[in-house]
């Protein structure tokens, strides 16, 4: 690219969706293009640590999986018809944590190994050198981490066992970078051979042939539920601070189930709904069909306070006031 021409840049893709933006030949599009391209790289730094945050904050992660995102629109509209498809058992729960978790380490070793391998070592070149980068790395994920483990452990759950064991991969990966790394590779492969890896298996292969080819067989939310880093990301900042939830009516639910058939995310709505909890789910996209589909009206989308958003008082259908205050104890 000439310097002085208008980088591309597209405005809503963010990291980790956007896995290549961090990239070499990236970096140097961006910093040949002058202010504006200096200005298009902060914005996509900002655009990953403030603006998400602050977004997922208001409105939840819809804000980006069902109003911004490309995969989410198609899913809206060429995959609506098999939205019923998505499985609802906890084992596929189960697995969909796994995988879209393993998801998430894999992006960031991958764009960790790449911007590593073409920064320098020599501090008079380079303001930010290989190791200054890994401990940078390691420094913020320990911030994250530690925040999450002190303050928010109660809403994290059993997710804190996922959280902890993908903390523990990325650190010891980082220190494996520093030791077993040469001259444009990482543990004996090149960066470039672990960015070609992540393209084809991810990139292509789980977000283009599964995530759409199998709408028929897994429904229309496969690759936004088992396999988006975004996703998994934001789904992280919609469970720990969000003000969105759904709220149920318990009382008024008639366990018609048309609210979990329907959810794209593979949520079993109902359950909920029978216990007057609220909805406080990483996965949910805020789609708002569950609402929609609800011949009481049981479920609204809102957005509230913090406090007491998860695990709020359970009713029981019928309203049983004995039983009510034996289940509000546990
Ligand atoms: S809004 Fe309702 S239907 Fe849509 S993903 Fe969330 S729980 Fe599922
Ligand atoms: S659609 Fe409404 S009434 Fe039917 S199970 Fe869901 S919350 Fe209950």
């Amino acid at each position: 690219m000439d310097g002085g021409s208008l980088p591309y840049f597209d405005l809503k893709n963010v990291w980790p969706l956007n896995y290549y933006n961090f990239e070499g030949y990236r970096i140097k599009m961006f910093l040949s293009s002058g202010e504006i391209g200096f200005a298009l790289l902060i914005f996509a730094i900002l655009s990953i640590f403030v603006i998400t945050p602050i977004l997922t904050y208001k409105y939840g992660k819809r804000w980006y999986c069902s109003w911004v995102c490309g995969c989410g629109g198609l899913a809206e509209t060429a995959g609506d018809s098999f939205r019923q498809l998505s499985d609802k058992s906890t084992f596929a729960w189960k697995v969909e944590r796994w995988v879209v978790h393993s998801v998430v380490v894999f992006v960031t070793l991958m764009t960790t190994a790449v911007i590593y391998s073409y920064l320098g070592t020599d501090t008079s070149k380079y303001w930010l050198t290989k190791s200054t980068f890994l401990i940078g790395v390691g420094v913020l994920l320990t911030l994250v981490f530690g925040w999450a483990m002190l303050f928010k452990r109660e809403q994290l759950q059993k997710d804190a066992r996922y959280g902890a064991i993908g903390y523990f991969v990325i650190i010891i990966a980082l220190i494996g970078f520093h030791f077993f790394s040469g001259e444009g590779e990482v543990f004996l492969f090149k960066s470039g051979t672990l960015r070609k890896s992540y393209s084809f298996l991810i990139g292509s292969v789980f977000s283009g042939v599964i995530g759409t080819g199998f709408y028929p067989i897994f429904g229309n939310r496969v690759w936004c539920r088992f396999g988006c880093p975004m996703a998994a990301i934001l789904g992280f900042q919609q469970r720990l601070f969000s003000r969105f939830r759904i709220t149920t009516n318990g009382g008024q639910c008639i366990s018609c189930g048309n609210c979990s058939t329907y959810c794209e995310m593979g949520i079993d709505v109902r359950a909920y709904a029978q216990k007057g909890e609220n909805i406080v789910r990483s996965s949910c996209v805020g789609c708002g069909i569950c609402s929609a589909v609800c011949p009481r009206g049981v479920l609204k989308l809102e957005n509230g306070p913090l406090e007491g958003r998860i695990d709020s008082n359970q009713i029981l259908l019928g309203n049983d006031v004995d039983l009510m205050s034996l289940v509000n104890k546990k």
